[in-house]
């Protein structure tokens, strides 16, 4: 296993968003071009940052761009886990490294909510969300015996961003704010 993919990824989302800024018109497209190549392969992420959680999935930050205009977020979802339906207010990118994970995507109608066609994402696929294009869903995990991993990049500090979930069935909103699960990231310059 090496590190390098993950370093450079995040060399190459920096140069990004240094010459283009975050706004989703100008580097969504090609933002998720990185995070595609960076799912092409499943064999860059540390274990630590892999580890399922009994009673609740896990988002471990893999680097948050200084200036907050990037964050990338490893997901793991263990058997049977699902998020709420929630929001992001930035755009969003769902590259998928292991496993299968299933998306939902809702729409809101008269204060309610609409669920629409769920995705299944299976490694490789890239699915995105925005407050233009769609910014609600629910991912879940599609495997009963065994996690599923997928990496989020995101225009924003994602775990910073006061954002809200909503109940499903009501459509009532709440406040939230994601923060990470653990304290650490991964060194990106480990000694060979
Ligand atoms: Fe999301």
């Amino acid at each position: 296993m090496s590190i390098s993919p993950l370093r450079e990824f995040v060399c190459a989302m920096t140069r990004l968003v240094e010459s283009r800024g975050n706004a989703e018109a100008e580097v969504m497209e090609p933002a998720r071009d990185l995070l595609a190549a960076l799912v092409r392969r499943d064999d860059w992420l540390p274990t630590m940052f892999a580890q399922a959680d009994p009673t609740r999935y896990r988002q471990y930050l893999l680097h948050g761009d200084p200036l907050d205009r990037f964050s990338l977020v490893s997901f793991v979802w263990g058997p049977g886990q699902m998020t709420p339906v929630h929001d992001h207010l930035v755009w969003g990118l769902v590259g998928m490294l292991r496993g299968e994970e299933i998306a939902v995507p809702y729409a809101v109608q008269d204060d309610r909510l609409l669920a629409g066609e769920a995705a299944h994402l299976r490694p490789g696929m890239v699915d995105a969300v925005s407050p233009t294009i769609g910014d609600i869903h629910t991912v879940a995990n599609a495997l009963p015996d065994r996690p599923s991993i997928s990496i989020h990049l995101y225009g924003g500090n994602i775990g910073r961003i006061r954002r809200h979930v909503f109940e499903p069935v009501t459509g009532a909103k709440k406040d939230f704010t994601s923060g990470y699960s653990a304290t650490v990231v991964p060194n990106l310059w480990p000694v060979a």
